[in-house]
């Protein structure tokens, strides 16, 4: 048996005016997932725990099968380790984003203009990083450090006081008045952020002004896939985030170099790696894309429903081709939250989610938000039993 994991990150979403009333999931034309539905059992899953934040990390980590109420710390410590960084017992991981907050508009702490700076190259925001790592981390000597990521998305670690903050994520402040953190170092770390406005002001071709920290968190305990649910598992992402969950629940996560995180992402090259894995002994592969989520914050109706067409054509179609030839499968698909397109943020409610089993027709359904509406709504970290389970 193998099993596939399919995450299109945030596309869940709401009727939208442009889409006639409609949601992307339903006006995309995606008949390879429509077929499935049909042929599968479609419901609605809590992917975010009440009470929680509805981040990519408390949603991934239900998908992955993992209570974000017993397991998730923060955010920034999954991305640290998917940098290879190791949290000691006495440090706070940081997520620091450059991003771009016009101090003269908004309100009193600015404008936040794009929590992601511009999406600065992954070689120009390294250059900035070092030299904020020079100037306030490791070259200060006061016990931060600066860790370079993806585009704008970069770890700083600090001393275990610093976690003491109650800080906003950026990207539910885009085009709105940014908000200062508050808590124990609050304004430590706002002292910080309008501190970084000079070094990034060396850096007049990134288009970010200044950083933005947030997600804090210590390193979390996360029990091993292969233990808890006795499978082989890899995974393909291009974000961070997601990412660090594979390395910490001992996952294979697969280096694919033209996988972006962007709406220009390689959905061929994912749905091979994943194709490629299953056949070379793996039992469980996750696939991540972010497009429609991206798709989703900018308020880009066009961009989300196209990605949901890139997962239908460039896919899923081969996907299921590819399992058929390896004998029975089952398949899993469902977002990590909604990011709904007239919001530009996530939202907690609960999403659809659409199980295969090779072997045996379901009830079948629409994957739509309207076609599930009327599901009873299960614990998004059950699914990953039930996937594997039955
Ligand atoms: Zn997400």
């Amino acid at each position: 048996m193998k099993y596939v994991v399919c995450v299109p990150d945030g596309c869940a979403d709401e009727p939208h005016p442009d889409l006639g009333g409609r949601t992307p999931l339903e006006v995309a034309d995606t008949p390879v997932l429509r077929a499935l539905a049909a042929r599968g059992e479609v419901g609605r899953a809590a992917v975010i725990p009440a009470g929680m934040p509805p981040g990519s990390d408390v949603g991934n980590l239900s998908i992955l099968g993992f209570d974000p109420a017993e397991f998730h710390t923060g955010r920034a410590p999954i991305e640290a380790a998917s940098l290879g960084l190791k949290l000691r017992a006495d440090q706070v991981a940081y997520r620091c984003n450059l991003s771009t907050v016009d101090p003269d508009a908004g309100g009193p702490d600015g404008l936040m203009v794009d929590f992601a700076g511009g999406h600065p190259s992954t070689e120009a925001a390294a250059e900035v990083v070092a030299a904020l790592d020079e100037r306030f981390g490791r070259g200060a000597g006061e016990g931060l450090e600066f860790h370079p990521g993806v585009q704008y998305r970069h770890i700083m670690v600090a001393p275990k006081e610093w976690v003491d903050a109650e800080c906003t994520p950026p990207h539910d402040l885009t085009d709105r008045p940014a908000v200062r953190p508050t808590g124990a170092v609050g304004d430590r770390l706002w002292d910080l952020m309008v501190a970084s406005r000079e070094v990034l002001a060396g850096f007049p071709e990134v288009g970010a002004n200044q950083v933005w920290l947030w997600g804090q968190g210590f390193q979390p305990r996360l029990p091993s896939f292969a233990e808890t649910y006795g499978l082989r598992a890899g995974m393909v992402t291009a974000v961070d985030l997601v990412r660090g969950l594979g390395v910490l629940t001992g996952m294979e996560v697969v280096d694919l170099p033209t996988a972006t995180g962007w709406y220009d992402t390689d959905y061929e090259g994912k749905r091979d790696v994943a194709l490629d894995a299953l056949r070379d002994g793996a039992d469980l592969f996750v696939i991540h894309v972010e497009a429609t989520d991206e798709a989703g914050h900018a308020g880009n109706v066009e961009e989300k429903v196209r990605a949901l067409e890139n997962w239908d054509r460039r896919i899923l179609s081969g996907l299921v081709e590819g399992l058929d030839a390896m004998g029975d499968w089952r398949l899993l698909l469902l977002p990590d939250h909604p990011t709904p397109l007239h919001l530009k943020t996530h939202t907690s409610d609960p999403v659809p989610y659409l199980l295969v089993d090779s072997r045996a027709d379901g009830a079948g359904g629409v994957l739509t938000e309207p076609g599930v509406a009327d599901r009873p709504v299960v614990d998004g970290h059950s699914l990953m039993r039930t996937l594997v389970e039955a």
